[in-house]
């Protein structure tokens, strides 16, 4: 019988831990349109994700053989056993084979909350195989020894089935900072590499007359538009209301009602028209009368709906939910009412049970003051000079209804640009010189529907199941995902992290790309304003900074296409500067293994928005997960936070990220007045007596474009690349003596000593690269 039962009870549904043991079984559970959280972590054994499951879905998902864990509050992770249990084994497994080769990949060091210091390290083995143990050893300082600070074995990353690098599960804490950090495979190869300080770029101290703070509880959707819509009544001169073109379907849906038990006697009705529009009033009766051989009829007066039942020759029922249900399509005054169906694809051979008259209802909780209409999105737009000449700026929030605090992260940044604009400089200069849309709430349906019915509600509310999975033990499962229905690296296209089967898929793609006006009207909102240059997708929960791009058909791993060098510089160099804002505000870091492309930290996300905006429209974007784990230094846990968090926390993490987004302005306002161009320089990296090895060095984030025949470079020559995921710059290798010939450009398209790629002119960098004998 139903399952999620549509109710304010909630019938047992939590967040669930779900253990998988590597990527490939976490993407077949992504690809089943389990309602995922946007979270993973590392942990003894595999992979723990979370999950919003029903008892029976979590049934389902134990019957499948997965290991589905309690809900997420108590975490007893077993990071110490595990580092003493590893130890041990790599000493087992420290058969000495074929040396490998170590590539670090990141090392660094990073004050979080309660002044915890924190060391994080990746690194890549050339030997893939799961035999490879990797440990590290730090000192403590200066002038210690090299193994004073600790030693810790490594965990072994694998995403769908590859080896991806070694990393630690979660960052260790350090008493004192390490300044080198050594790294030693049980193959026998070791290497030392320094470790840098991760975020924590000094921020001017904010002005003594800066507000901010202006969010005190929890807002749905008519909350927070009625106050966008204020706040542009309020600052006329620096601010306005964009209406968005297409209304959503409306907090509503139709009315239903259930009759019988067993799944074969069984039916249910829905109304024709909305709840709210008339179909509250209908009712339905199943009357069992009293004389035998009986027909079954059907007769309507006004909005009541009386079923007389068969009976056979002893004045029993005889009418089976399958012939219920012809009759009352067959009838027409009923079916101008309602549709009639058997339960969930049921044949409908049992006997039905008689029922007194019933009222059909939607079943929609909040109060008479939320609309039951359409709802009109809104989006407000700050800035000074609003005539798309400035570079602009996108900043959405709430696409899934139940990440309460992202909205209140769009709305707090909005009030501290208006109430700082006339005090504070800076704010000035940000307001004055960028074209920023602010959209608190990009699922206003779904979001009310969280707020007064079903808290767990992650897609918007729109019905798009045929009557097999339409009845009202359905509707807390009903509803696209709207960051899973947009047109790049979709579902339909056969990437990995959605379903377009499945109505009732937490991922449910929709019945097609851009098929929800909400995911339209971001469309529209882009398309509209081309000067948008950048945009931040704001979700919840677990500390997350990514990037396109952010899907991956599943057999091979195979990706959208990886952003160039110039790009994934500019964003690793962003990232630093934003997260700073955010951990400026109460220390909180988000972890550099929760900063990267959405497929390397988290998993693959069909169709979503962000990918959408950066290849259809070369918007840079990123996404937030707010909602940092929280490290308790009484257990030396993380501990994830939810979805909905006590609204002191909630507050917090709305502060923290408001920051980061005043931090996404600071970027993109440095962009709009970068007129310097780049300097870029040719570096030998290494010799044989055959060979010569170079790579260039940029001082900005740059594309290097360069020959090797001697021609004039364009941009159709060779582009310098990454050597590989999260590593460094790529190395040329010549056998000959060489003329290079290149130039950069960088992100803002100022190309070194102001070349013309297209021109004639002469004016690229060049510098012979020579091959002879070392010595
Ligand atoms: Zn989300």
């Amino acid at each position: 019988m139903p399952d999620r039962q549509s109710s304010t009870t909630q019938n047992g549904v939590a967040l669930l831990r779900i253990v998988v043991p590597d990527q490939t079984r976490l993407d077949v559970l992504n690809s089943m349109g389990v309602d995922l959280a946007e979270y993973k972590k590392d942990v003894d054994g595999g992979i723990e994700v979370h999950a919003v499951l029903s008892p029976q879905e979590a049934q389902d998902l134990r019957n499948l053989g997965f290991d589905v864990r309690g809900a997420i509050s108590d975490q007893t992770d077993l990071a110490e056993n595990k580092a003493q249990r590893q130890a041990a084994q790599s000493l087992a497994a420290a058969v000495a084979g074929e040396a490998d080769k170590l590539t670090p990949l990141r090392a660094e060091w990073f004050d979080s909350t309660d002044n915890q210091r924190f060391l994080s390290v990746e690194v890549k083995s050339s030997a893939t195989d799961a035999e490879t143990v990797l440990t590290a050893s730090w000192d403590s300082g200066r002038k210690t020894a090299p193994d004073s600070g600790g030693t810790a074995t490594m965990s072994r990353f694998t995403d769908a089935g590859q080896y991806m690098y070694h990393r630690f599960n979660s960052p260790l804490t350090v008493a004192e900072t390490p300044t080198t950090v050594t790294i030693t495979s049980n193959h026998g190869t070791s290497i030392t590499v320094p470790v840098t300080k991760w975020l924590g770029d000094k921020r001017k101290a904010p002005n003594k007359h800066y507000v901010s703070d202006f969010v005190d509880h929890y807002m749905d959707p008519t909350e927070l538009t009625g106050r966008i819509t204020s706040l542009a009544r309020q600052f006329p001169q620096i601010s306005e209301i964009v209406d968005l073109p297409n209304k959503t379907n409306g907090y509503r849906r139709a009315a239903q009602a259930q009759f019988g038990t067993a799944a074969a006697s069984t039916l249910y009705v829905s109304s024709k028209a909305f709840g709210s529009e008339g179909g509250n009033d209908l009712s339905v009766a199943l009357v069992k009368p009293d004389v035998a051989s009986s027909p079954l009829s059907v007769k309507v007066t006004g909005k009541d709906v009386v079923v007389s039942l068969a009976t056979d020759e002893s004045a029993a029922i005889s009418s089976t939910s399958r012939q219920v249900v012809d009759a009352l399509s067959a009838d027409a005054s009923a079916s101008a009412l309602l549709t009639a169906s058997t339960y969930r694809g049921n044949a409908g051979a049992g006997v039905v049970a008689a029922a007194t008259a019933t009222k059909l209802s939607d079943n929609l909780k909040a109060p008479a003051t939320i609309s039951r209409a359409p709802f009109q999105q809104k989006v407000l737009r700050i800035g000074k000079k609003r005539d798309g000449s400035k570079v602009g700026v996108f900043l959405y929030c709430q696409e899934h209804a139940r990440e309460w605090v992202t909205p209140l992260v769009c709305t707090e940044t909005a009030e501290r640009l208006l109430r700082n604009y006339s005090r504070d400089a800076q704010t000035r200069k940000l307001v004055d010189n960028l074209d920023i849309f602010i959209m608190p709430v990009v699922n206003p349906d779904g979001a009310h529907y969280s707020f007064y019915d079903y808290n767990m509600q992650r897609k918007n509310m729109t019905n798009h199941c045929a009557a097999t999975s339409g009845d009202p033990g359905s509707r807390n499962s009903w509803g696209v995902d709207l960051n899973r229905n947009f047109t790049v690296g979709s579902a339909f296209d056969g990437y990995d992290g959605a379903s377009t089967t499945s109505c009732t898929s937490g991922t449910f793609a929709g019945p097609a790309e851009l098929s929800e006006p909400e995911a339209k009207n971001e469309v529209w909102l882009t398309e509209k304003y081309p000067n948008i240059k950048f945009a931040m997708n704001t979700h919840s929960y677990g500390g997350y900074f990514m990037w396109p791009p952010g899907a991956y058909k599943a057999a091979g791993r195979e990706l959208l296409p990886r952003v160039d060098f110039g790009t994934e510089n500019f964003f690793w160099d962003a990232s630093g500067h934003i997260l700073s804002a955010v951990q400026s505000y109460r220390g909180t870091a988000i972890w550099p293994g929760r900063t990267g492309p959405v497929p390397d930290v988290l998993y693959s996300a069909a169709g979503n928005s962000a990918d959408e905006h950066w290849f259809n429209r070369g918007i840079m974007g990123w996404d937030f997960e707010v909602g940092a784990d929280l490290y308790n230094p009484t257990t030396k846990q993380f501990q994830a936070v939810g979805f909905q968090p006590e609204f002191s926390e909630g507050h917090e993490e709305a502060m923290e990220f408001a920051s980061g987004q005043i931090g996404i302005l600071e970027t993109a306002l440095a962009f709009s007045k970068d007129d310097k161009a780049p300097k870029s320089k040719l570096d030998v990296t290494g010799r044989t007596d055959t060979s010569t090895t170079f790579t260039f060095s940029i001082n900005e984030p740059a594309n290097v474009y360069y020959t090797l025949d001697g021609s004039r470079p364009t941009l159709s020559s060779p582009k310098l690349v990454s050597s590989g995921m999260r590593e460094g710059t790529q190395q040329i290798t010549v056998n000959k003596t060489t003329q290079v010939r290149w130039f950069s450009v960088d992100i803002a398209s100022n190309v070194e000593n102001g070349y013309k790629p297209a021109g004639n002119n002469n004016n690229y960098k060049q510098e012979k690269v020579e091959v002879r004998k070392v010595r």
